[in-house]
């Protein structure tokens, strides 16, 4: 474990691995045991990773993009050869299962390359005059220094996809990786030091949100905000945000429903389903929360999804089953809160519903599935971020774009349907910033935009866009004087 020796125990100031004075362990979900530790970054250090990061980023930013684009290019080799340690590092950290964490670490890997690419390929617009001695042109610049906050659900690709635009756009980064999945973040930044990152573009600082996520958000040395958190810590860095007077990007939670209309390829749809709400236990953003089923074939599909549920394999990270445990203590108690809260809203535990049997130690929570839920009820419209599916059905077009509209987050709809006119009839009119169709969420195209609207955050998107969010555009004229 090459790539942990370097990070355990240290914050990233300047380029060098740096020892703090206090440390925070990192614990295995499924054991509950401690099994590393990394430094907990505070005040002190956060205005010094600020200070590198100033002193770095005009460098970087006057260094040729194609130099940059190719820094970028060897990070992403390099995350590609190091793909077993880093999805282990994930894996443990999170508690998912390694073939999962390796998947998402091929996809951190394919950013570093999207983005490597983009360094010397994203420039201004020329403007048309109105008089013939005026020229007109715009260009793009970095922001400066950005702050960057992540979850800790994927934490290699949040940081991978921010990081890769930011850095390629000629931008120096802070970032502060969640308390609860340091690891692999930390060793992906290893990994770009390696590919030739100059000193301080980079500086990363692990420690908790409210003393090291906060003093970051109030630092006048920042020009930049992105934030991937809970919607109520999103309303703070908001404010934090208004107060400095700098951009944020905000990409926070959800409730996303899978809407299946009574044509779906339903031996497609079924599993994807299933995946969708207990890939990562459920604790994605985009998790496939809500199953909104056509009547005619409701009774079929809730049976199908129930018995691939019940079907499902749990363990440790190593034994790479299908579903690993909750990240932590919180996290389960959070989910079990919400098994409760159902049943006592008069849901139907059609599958799971109470976790008390599941294995321990490991904080492992049953997959689960309701029904006979309504939309009022809470277990309807708040996100649970654990394995937890609550069944509704709907009556055509009208019915489904009532139903999607029935919380206030606005990330992903999934819709299954063999008519193409249905499924526009749900794209165009329900508040989303992405919509798939017969697949939840999109992972083959690497510049698809992660859109979010509503509860679910704003000025998001990154993909193809990403380079637009990280600089910001400059126009010049010029009057050509007679000669
Ligand atoms: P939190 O909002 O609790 O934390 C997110 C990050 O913010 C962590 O690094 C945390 O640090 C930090 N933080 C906490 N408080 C502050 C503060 N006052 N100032 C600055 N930083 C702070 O969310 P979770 O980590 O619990 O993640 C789960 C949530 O994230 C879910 O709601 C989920 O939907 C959302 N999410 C959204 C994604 C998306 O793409 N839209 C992707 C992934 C998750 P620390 O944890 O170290 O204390």
């Amino acid at each position: 474990m090459a790539l942990l020796d370097t990070i355990a125990g240290k914050l990233l100031l300047d380029g060098s691995w740096t020892a703090a004075s206090e440390l925070l362990e990192v614990v295995d979900p499924a054991t509950e045991q401690p099994f590393t530790a990394v430094a907990r970054a505070t005040g002190a250090e956060v205005d010094a990773a600020i200070a590198a990061a100033r002193r770095a980023q005009a460098g970087w930013a006057a260094t040729a993009p194609s130099e940059r684009g190719a820094i970028l290019r060897r990070w992403s080799d390099l995350i590609f050869a190091n793909v077993e340690e880093l999805a282990a590092l994930e894996a443990q950290d999170v508690g998912k299962p390694l073939r999962h964490a390796r998947e998402n670490i091929y996809f951190a890997g394919s950013l570093f390359a999207y983005f490597g690419g983009y360094a010397d390929k994203h420039f201004g617009v020329t403007l048309p005059s109105r008089l013939p001695d005026r020229r007109g042109f715009t260009q793009r610049e970095p922001l400066g220094v950005c702050a960057l906050i992540i979850a800790w659900n994927v934490p290699t690709v949040l940081a991978a996809a921010e990081l890769a635009p930011a850095v390629a756009a000629g931008n120096a980064v802070v970032l502060k990786p969640s308390e609860h999945a340091p690891l692999a973040p930390m060793a992906l930044v290893e990994l770009g030091r390696q590919a030739g990152l100059p000193d301080g573009v980079v500086n990363v600082l692990p420690g908790y949100g409210h003393d090291a996520g906060a003093a970051l958000t109030a630092s006048h040395g920042i020009d930049h905000i992105s934030f991937v958190g809970s919607t109520v810590t999103g309303r703070a860095i908001a404010h934090a945000a208004a107060e400095l007077l700098v951009p944020v990007k905000l990409e926070l939670g959800g409730k996303s429903p899978n809407v299946v209309f009574a044509d779906a390829d339903l031996d497609v749809a079924v599993p994807a389903i299933v995946s969708a709400i207990t890939e990562n236990a459920g604790q994605n953003c985009n998790a496939g929360s809500r199953l909104l089923v056509e009547d005619a074939v409701y009774d079929s599909v809730v049976e199908r999804v129930a018995a691939e549920m019940q079907a499902l394999r749990l363990g440790a990270w190593h034994e790479d089953l299908d579903m690993g445990p909750l990240v932590n203590a919180g996290q389960f108690d959070r989910v079990v809160g919400y098994q409760q809260i159902a049943a006592d809203e008069g849901a139907r535990a059609v599958v799971g519903g109470t976790s008390a049997e599941a294995p321990r130690p490991g904080w492992f929570v049953a997959p689960t599935l309701f029904d006979q839920v309504t939309p009022d009820m809470r277990i309807a419209r708040e996100e649970v971020f654990g394995p937890v599916l609550v069944a509704q059905r709907f009556s055509g077009i009208d019915g489904a774009v009532e139903a999607v509209g029935a919380n206030d987050f606005g990330l992903l709809v999934s819709v299954w349907t063999d008519d193409l006119s249905r499924a526009f009839g749900v794209a165009d009119r329900v508040r989303s910033g992405q919509v798939t169709v017969n697949e939840h969420g999109n992972t083959a195209i690497v510049g698809f935009p992660f859109n979010v609207t509503g509860d679910s955050g704003y000025n998001h998107g990154g993909g193809y866009n990403a380079m637009n969010e990280y600089t910001r555009e400059k126009a010049i004229s010029i009057r050509l004087l007679p000669r």
